[in-house]
Parts: C-alpha cells; structure tokens; sequence
C-alpha cells in the first residue's frame, strides 16, 4: 500500500485543515500556502487517481461535480463569483500531491496573467 497523501490525512482528520464544502464524494479547504486571495482545494475523496487525467478518464461525472463545487466555493468565498481553475499535472508541472485535485483561485490576478 502506497503512503498516504496529506490529503487522505485531512479526509481522515488526522490533520487539521478549514474544510470549507464536504460532499460524501468531495472535499474541499483552503490552501496552506494560499496564491490567491482565495485558494480553496477541492479534492474527491477517492485516493485512486493520481492526477485530473486519470480522473476524468475513470470518473467524468465526479470531475463534473468537483466543478461544480468550484463555481459553488468562488460564489461564496470570491469577489464576484469568477474563479480560476488549475489542474497541476505531473512533477515538471508543480504537482506535489498525488491525489487528484483542483486549485479554486479567486480574486486579484492582474491584467493578462496567468501565473
Ligand atoms: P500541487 O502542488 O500538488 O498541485 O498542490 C498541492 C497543494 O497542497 C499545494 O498548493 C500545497 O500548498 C497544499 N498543501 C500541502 N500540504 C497541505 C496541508 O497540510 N494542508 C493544506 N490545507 N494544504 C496543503
């Protein structure tokens, strides 16, 4: 069996994190390092995909509703409702955690920006 990722820890709550939607198929909580003036993660709850591609190949319809989730957090918590969505995708790419999710950022990102 693979190590757990922190993000089963936080499923589990074995490690603190301000969980802001839960689903019984969804989690989602602010970032530790937050980007953006609002930096949520939304994560599935399944361990079983290491990244959006193996996810969305296995299960479109649970990436669907991670999307949704997004839309749902940036109404909330945003400014206006707009997010951005960021899907880091293999080490090269920044990803660290291997457990598929999403980056909800929201706020100020500056005219043009995509970093
Ligand atoms: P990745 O780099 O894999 O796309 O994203 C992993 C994200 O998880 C990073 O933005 C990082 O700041 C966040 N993260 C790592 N450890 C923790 C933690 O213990 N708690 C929370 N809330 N976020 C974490």
């Amino acid at each position: 069996m693979a190590e757990p990722t922190v993000f089963e820890k936080i499923i589990a709550r074995e490690i603190p994190a301000e969980i802001v939607l839960e689903t019984d198929r969804i989690i989602a909580f602010t970032d530790i390092h937050p980007q953006a003036p609002m930096h949520v993660l939304v994560v599935p709850k399944t361990p079983a995909y290491r990244d959006v591609v193996e996810l969305a190949a296995a299960e479109p319809e649970l990436l669907a509703e991670m999307i949704q989730a997004a839309q749902a957090i940036a109404r909330e918590r945003g400014d206006g409702g707009d997010f951005r969505l960021v899907f880091n995708t293999g080490e090269l790419a920044g990803q660290t955690v291997f457990h598929a999710h999403a980056h909800v950022l929201a706020g100020s990102f500056g005219e043009g920006s995509l970093a």
